[in-house]
This record gives structure tokens, C-alpha cells and sequence, in this order.
């Protein structure tokens, strides 16, 4: 215990003495409590405008130490009123908010820790644990013992690595010698639907193989990919001398978590000798419920699969775990020792460092222990199977009621609709004039601050999306939240002289 002498040496030059932390860590402790369990009584998103919040904040950095009670004062004053709060049961934007308390502590774990899991022997448990969990995951989605995992920030990232396991898989030495001043070099292909992910055109972008030769191929009514267009996109291809080089198919994709079919690209991409990738980055939580896993039916034949624990497996941002069929071939993409980690290396067969262009890598397999173990995946899948139930009930009540429609297959936890109000002689708005409706529609719902939406548009109609991923949700949110829609749907429709 520091003197206080002492104590004051050591808080002049930052950080804080053990008591002080204990007091701290106390204090922020209770105040995450506190947050969780009040959380349904804040204002979701903050009305500021950009640059608010930084104009409330000194431009220069303090030269002094500054005592954690004036942080932290600060943090309830001037950063909290800019935050929108993910975690509210009615923030039904994106894929939901996956906060839960094991992830929460299983954070604080981390942060405690703060070791790097790059080689086994720079903390073995890291490792070794991360290997669990990709192993008990694989098992929760029904995967067999030929994938092996690599856990990412993001599948944004995921996808980058996979991508250029697969530009790699062609033998064109593309590690060593790059792509460019290769004029015997084709230019190579990666194919998506129209409702794929923007991480692929990210992945191909810093692969160095062009945003255009990613091919967008048309989706079909109910938003799956055209395995015709598909055959018909790779076959011009290969008439005009381009390389085509992989599939991305998407089980659970962003706007209306449409499946493609999997089993029929897979056929495609044998027939080719493609690299198939499949994005089941929220999607692939389905295959924990028995009446689900069809969905990921012949994602089995793929050669990369991504799932994010962190869009609908209650694992807080940022887990993202990629399954491959050839570890080595990821291996032989990225390994790289230099020669200060060359012992450490040495000491283990897996050191995941390894598998990527990061050398430091975050503990995340901690918070992901704790919630597997916390939740079972029994729980896992219950909660799972509620959220569809609640999505479902939202679009039952939409379908009933004739100034909405619903606008896709409800299929997971995700709703796409819009307002479709009639005029005064029956005859339904223009579309043009629907889709300014339902784009303000979003707007006026999330500026109330008691729900948040987000929108989307499919086949030219914006439609508004509401997805469900909390654990909070609950039906009486989703009531709620439904007559905020009415209502504020009630007072813009006026404008646009039609009945409601
Ligand atoms: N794939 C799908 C289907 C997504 O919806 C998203 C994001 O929402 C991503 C990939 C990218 O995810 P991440 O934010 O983990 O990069």
C-alpha cells in the first residue's frame, strides 16, 4: 500500500494507486448495472448535430494528470449525451445489439489481462482457448471436424482473408509477386448477388484485384441469387479471357436475410473449380436451432464460411469467426516470422498470428467462453428462436393491417416494410412519393428517440427494417413501437393528402 507521498508521485504521473483502481473499478461497476438496468428510459439516439459533442471537449490534450473522478464526470456530462444507446431494447437497427452480461464481464476480463494471443507461448491460455471455442462453435452450427477456425475483428475482415486464400489457391504466386506488371495475369473475378455484403468490393479493393471485377450477379424475387445469371456471368467471363476466382453466397444477407442457394452455387463452384466462400455472418446462428439448419444446407462444400458471434450470438463486437478447409493454405498466405518472435514461434504448432495480416491480436475468446457457457447453447437457442418469433409477430401485424406491407419473406429476425397508404379516392401514392414517406418515416420514428429503425431499399421501394437481436426485446417493446410508427406515420401521411 503507497504512502501518500507516495500515492500522490504516482497518480502525478498517471495511472492510479491499487485502492483508488478498486474504488474505480466499483464505481464503474455499479454504473454498467445501473445502465443495463435502466437503459429502457434513455433516449435512444441523441439529437446532436456533428461536432457537438468534440466542441465540448478541450481541442489540446491535458498536461496534466487529471483525477478519474473529473473522467469519469465527464464521461456522464459530455460523452454519454452523444452515444446512441445499441443496447435498448427497442434499438432495432443493423442486426440488433448482442450486449449480455458474460460478454460485458468477459470484457472487463480482457481488459484486465490485455495479452496478445499472436503465438501460443505469448499466452497459452489464449490460444488454447480460442481454439476451443472455434471448436464448440463449429460443433453449435453443425459443422463437420474439416473446417478449422481463425477468429477475426469483423467479417469484413474475415472475408479479406478468405478472399486471399483464394487468390492464392490459383497458383499465380500472387504472395510473392503481387498483381501488378503481370501482363499474363488476367484479371480475376469474385461473384455475389445484388444483396451480398459491400465487405466483398472492401476485400477485393485491398487484394489489389479492383472493386469492378467484383461481379454483382441479379437476385430473384425473393432475393436469393440467380444460379442462371450466375453460370451466365462466369461463362462471359471466361469468353472474354478473365479469370474467375470465387463465389461469395450469403446465408442471412444485410437487408432482408434472404438465403441463396447454397447447395446449387456449391455444384456451380465444383463445376468451375471456384473458391466458395459463404458470408453466414448473421445467418449462420440459425443453424443452432434444429429447424433452421437447413439453411446452411451445402455450406458443407465450401471452402471458407463466416460467422459472427457479435450479430446474433449475444457475443459483444467484436468477435468473427472464419472456417476453412485448408488452414495451411491461409497458413502459407500470411505466415511470415520475423526474427525477434522466432523462439516464441518455435514453441507451438498454432500460433494464430499465423493466419493473418495482424500480429497483435485482442483475447476475444474469453467473452465468448463465458457467454457459451453462460447461456449453453440450449439457451442460445432459444433466445434465438424468441427473436424470430418477435419479428414474426411484428410482420403478422403489419399483415393485418392494410396501410403497410411487408416487403420480404420474413425468414429470421429481420422485417422489411413500408407504409403504403391510400389517397381519398382509394388509389395507392406513388411510389416515388412512398419512398421519400417512408425514408422520413425512419427518420421522424428514430428522431423520438424511443425506437431506433433503419432502412433499406428492394427492387426501388425504400422500405424500413426492424431487426430483432437483443436479449431485452420484448413483445411489449415491439408493441410500442409499433404505435410510435402509426403515430408518427399518422401525421407525415397528412402531408401527402392521403388516408390513414
Ligand atoms: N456480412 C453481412 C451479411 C453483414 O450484414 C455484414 C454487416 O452487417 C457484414 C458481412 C460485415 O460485418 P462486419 O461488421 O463484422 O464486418
Amino acid at each position: 500500500m503507497p504512502d501518500d507521498k507516495e500515492a500522490q508521485a504516482w497518480f502525478e504521473l498517471g495511472d492510479m494507486p491499487v485502492e483508488e483502481f478498486r474504488t474505480a473499478l466499483h464505481r464503474v461497476a455499479d454504473w454498467a448495472a445501473d445502465y443495463r438496468e435502466g437503459i429502457e428510459d434513455l433516449k435512444i439516439s441523441p439529437n446532436v448535430a456533428p461536432g457537438e459533442i468534440a466542441a465540448r471537449l478541450p481541442e489540446a490534450p491535458p498536461d496534466v494528470a487529471v483525477p478519474f473522478k473529473d473522467i469519469f464526470r465527464d464521461f456522464q456530462k459530455i460523452i454519454l449525451p452523444g452515444i446512441v444507446h445499441w443496447g435498448h431494447p427497442a434499438f432495432l437497427g443493423y442486426f440488433g445489439s448482442t450486449t449480455t452480461a458474460p460478454g460485458i464481464l468477459g470484457e472487463m476480463l480482457v481488459a484486465a489481462l490485455n495479452v496478445s494471443a499472436m503465438t501460443w507461448r505469448t499466452s497459452p491460455a489464449a490460444t488454447e482457448l480460442e481454439t476451443l471455442v472455434l471448436d464448440w462453435l463449429r460443433q453449435m452450427l453443425g459443422l463437420s471436424r474439416d473446417f478449422t477456425g481463425v477468429v477475426y475483428d469483423t467479417a469484413s475482415v474475415a472475408v479479406l482473408h478468405a478472399l486471399a486464400a483464394a487468390r492464392e489457391n490459383l497458383g499465380l504466386d500472387a504472395r510473392a509477386l503481387g498483381l501488378c506488371g503481370r501482363p499474363e495475369v488476367p484479371a480475376l473475378r469474385v461473384y455475389a448477388s445484388d444483396q451480398a455484403h459491400s465487405s466483398v468490393e472492401k476485400a477485393v479493393i485491398t487484394l489489389g484485384i479492383g472493386e469492378r471485377n467484383v461481379r454483382r450477379v441479379s437476385s430473384d424475387a425473393t432475393y436469393r441469387i440467380g444460379i442462371s445469371a450466375l453460370r451466365s456471368a462466369i461463362e462471359a467471363d471466361l469468353r472474354d479471357g478473365l479469370l474467375p476466382m470465387a463465389v461469395v453466397a450469403t446465408v442471412g444477407t444485410t437487408s432482408t436475410t434472404s438465403v441463396d442457394p447454397v447447395e446449387e452455387i456449391a455444384a456451380l463452384c465444383h463445376e468451375y473449380r471456384l473458391w466458395l466462400h459463404v458470408d453466414a455472418a448473421y445467418g449462420g446462428a440459425m443453424a443452432l436451432l434444429p429447424e433452421g439448419r437447413h439453411l446452411m444446407n451445402g455450406v458443407e462444400a465450401a471452402d471458407s464460411i463466416v460467422v459472427n458471434p457479435h450479430k446474433w450470438l449475444f457475443v459483444p463486437l467484436d468477435f468473427s469467426a472464419l472456417y476453412v478447409r485448408r488452414p495451411e493454405l491461409l497458413r502459407a498466405t500470411f505466415s511470415l516470422v520475423p526474427e525477434y518472435l522466432r523462439g516464441d514461434a518455435e514453441q507451438a504448432e498454432c500460433n494464430y498470428m499465423d493466419y493473418g495480416i495482424q500480429l497483435g491480436r485482442r483475447f476475444r475468446a474469453l467473452k465468448v467462453w463465458m457467454v457459451i457457457r453462460s447461456f449453453g447453447s440450449r439457451g442460445l437457442a432459444t433466445r434465438i428462436r424468441e427473436h424470430i418469433r418477435l419479428a414474426s409477430l411484428f410482420a403478422f401485424w403489419l399483415d393485418a393491417d392494410p396501410q403497410f406491407e411487408v416487403l420480404a419473406p420474413v425468414t429470421m429476425a429481420v422485417v422489411c416494410f413500408r407504409i403504403a397508404p391510400h389517397t381519398a379516392g382509394s388509389t395507392r401514392v406513388a411510389d416515388e412519393e412512398l419512398n421519400g414517406l417512408n425514408r422520413r418515416l425512419v427518420e421522424a420514428v428514430n428522431r423520438t428517440g424511443e425506437a431506433y429503425l433503419t432502412h433499406t431499399t428492394l427492387n426501388g421501394h425504400v422500405a424500413m427494417r426492424l431487426a430483432v437481436g437483443n436479449v431485452l426485446t420484448t413483445a411489449r417493446h415491439l408493441t410500442r413501437v409499433y404505435d410510435l410508427i402509426r403515430r408518427e406515420a399518422a401525421h407525415l401521411v397528412a402531408a401527402v393528402g392521403a388516408s390513414y
